[in-house]
C-alpha cells in the first residue's frame, strides 16, 4: 500500500512567500533542544504549552530534549477569528498540574506585541514555580525580548502576518508544514 499524499498548500492563493522551511524549522529546534538539555540537566521540567498556535512546536522541541520532562497545556485567545489582536487576553483553557517548585518552561509560538505573554506571565508566577523561562518559535523584530524576559527563541522575523507549523488564519493552515506570509485576499 503506497502511503497517503501529504497536505498541500501548493495551489492556496493566500500561503505567500516562504519564511521558513520544514529543514530550516527542524534544524533550528534541535538546536534549542540541545540548549534546554543542557540547561535543565539534572531536573524534570514542565512544558506548558500555549495552545493552539505552539502546538506543533511543543511535539518537536519536547522529543529534542534528553531529559525526563512533563508537558501540560494552557489556552488562550486574544486575536478570535481575525488577524489583528483584539487587545485582550483570556484565559481558554488552565494547566491541569500544580506549579508549585517546578521548573517551568513556557512554549510559545510567537511573540508579536507581548501582551499574551505579559499575562501569562503574571498568571503563572503566581503559582510559585521554581523557576519560569519562555522559549518561543518566533518573535518579531520590534519585541522587546530582555524586557519580556524572554530566554530561548527560535527566530526572529519582521511585521507579516504568517501562517503555518501551528500557526492559524481562523484555524486554517496549522498543519503546514513549513511558515509562509498570509496574503490576505481581502487586502
Ligand atoms: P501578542 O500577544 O504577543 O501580540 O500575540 C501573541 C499571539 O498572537 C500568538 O501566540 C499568536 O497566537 C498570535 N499571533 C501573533 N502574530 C501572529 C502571526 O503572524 N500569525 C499568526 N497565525 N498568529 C499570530
Amino acid at each position: 500500500m503506497s502511503p497517503e499524499p501529504l497536505p498541500s498548500f501548493d495551489d492556496d492563493p493566500c500561503v505567500g512567500r516562504t519564511v521558513l522551511t520544514e529543514s530550516q524549522l527542524a534544524e533550528r529546534i534541535t538546536e534549542l533542544g540541545r540548549e534546554l538539555t543542557e540547561a535543565y540537566r539534572g531536573e524534570r521540567p514542565l512544558l506548558v504549552c500555549v495552545l493552539r498556535g505552539a502546538y506543533a512546536f511543543l511535539t518537536d522541541l519536547s522529543r529534542c530534549i534528553d531529559l525526563p520532562l512533563e508537558i501540560d497545556f494552557i489556552a488562550v485567545s486574544s486575536y478570535g477569528a481575525s488577524t489583528r489582536t483584539s487587545g485582550v487576553v483570556r484565559l481558554v483553557k488552565d494547566l491541569d498540574v500544580d506549579l508549585t517548585g517546578r521548573h517551568v518552561v513556557l512554549v510559545e509560538d510567537i511573540v508579536d506585541t507581548g501582551l499574551t505573554l505579559r499575562y501569562l506571565r503574571r498568571s503563572l508566577e503566581a503559582r510559585n514555580p521554581a523557576s519560569l523561562e519562555v522559549c518561543t518559535l518566533l518573535a518579531r523584530e520590534s519585541a522587546d525580548l530582555e524586557g519580556l524576559g524572554v530566554r530561548y527563541v527560535g527566530f526572529t522575523i519582521p511585521g507579516e502576518f504568517v501562517i503555518g507549523y501551528g500557526l492559524d488564519v481562523d484555524e486554517r493552515y496549522r498543519n503546514m508544514r513549513h511558515i509562509a506570509v498570509y496574503d490576505d485576499p481581502a487586502v
